[in-house]
């Protein structure tokens, strides 16, 4: 990891190790109400299979996971739950948000105890709207993920910001440019079917 850790990665290697991490993530479920069914039935079910997309998905604790689903209605009290759970995971990590409740308060917006979206308390990278989702919306979610993490900078990654130094050569540095450009259309979270969160 030496070559990580100074932030010079060679592409094809940081190619190889994105491929390698998109297909072996291990997925901590944080079910919180009803979408939980749902999660259940996309993970658990031998119906969708979930572990040909390469997801493992019962990791002994968040201190193993890479990528964790939050469904079900977050409240305020839970709240602080959920942040810790995160910051446990170590990085890189991922948050799925599932259903309208995870993603903006759903049926409970206007109540007093329920927290309007889990984004306010962790980044979410990939928003699963509906109520409930079906766990085949769950699973395109992952599969988006998957294509995310594929395009990463490793290196830049494990630095904590976005990009590597720019070369010094034209044709290299036109390269980079180009990576650059689609490392930072790959930030924007993303929503399954492109519609509003709800
Ligand atoms: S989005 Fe709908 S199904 Fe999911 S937890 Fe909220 S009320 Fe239940």
């Amino acid at each position: 990891m030496g070559l990580v850790d100074r932030g010079r990665m060679p592409a094809p290697l940081s190619k190889l190790f994105n491929m390698g991490r998109s297909y072996s993530m291990w997925v901590y479920q944080w079910g919180l109400a009803c979408c939980a069914i749902e999660m259940g039935a996309a993970f658990g079910s031998p119906r969708y299979d979930v572990m040909r997309l390469g997801v493992i998905p019962l990791p002994a604790s968040p201190r193993q996971a890479d990528l964790v689903v939050i469904s079900g209605t977050v409240t305020d009290k839970m709240a602080p739950a959920i942040k810790r759970l995160y910051e446990q995971m170590p990085e890189p990590k991922y948050v799925i948000s599932m259903g309208s409740c995870a993603n903006c308060g759903g049926p409970y917006w206007d109540s007093y105890s329920v927290t309007k979206g889990v984004d306010q308390i962790i980044p979410v990278d990939i928003y699963v709207p509906g109520c409930p989702p079906r766990p085949e919306a769950l699973l395109e979610g992952v599969v988006l993920l998957q294509q995310r993490i594929k395009m990463e900078d490793m290196a830049a990654k494990w630095r904590g910001d976005e990009f590597t130094p720019m070369p010094s050569s034209k044709r290299a540095q036109e390269r980079a440019a180009a990576r650059r450009e689609a490392i930072e259309a790959n930030r924007e979270p993303i929503v399954v079917g492109g519609g509003p969160i709800e």
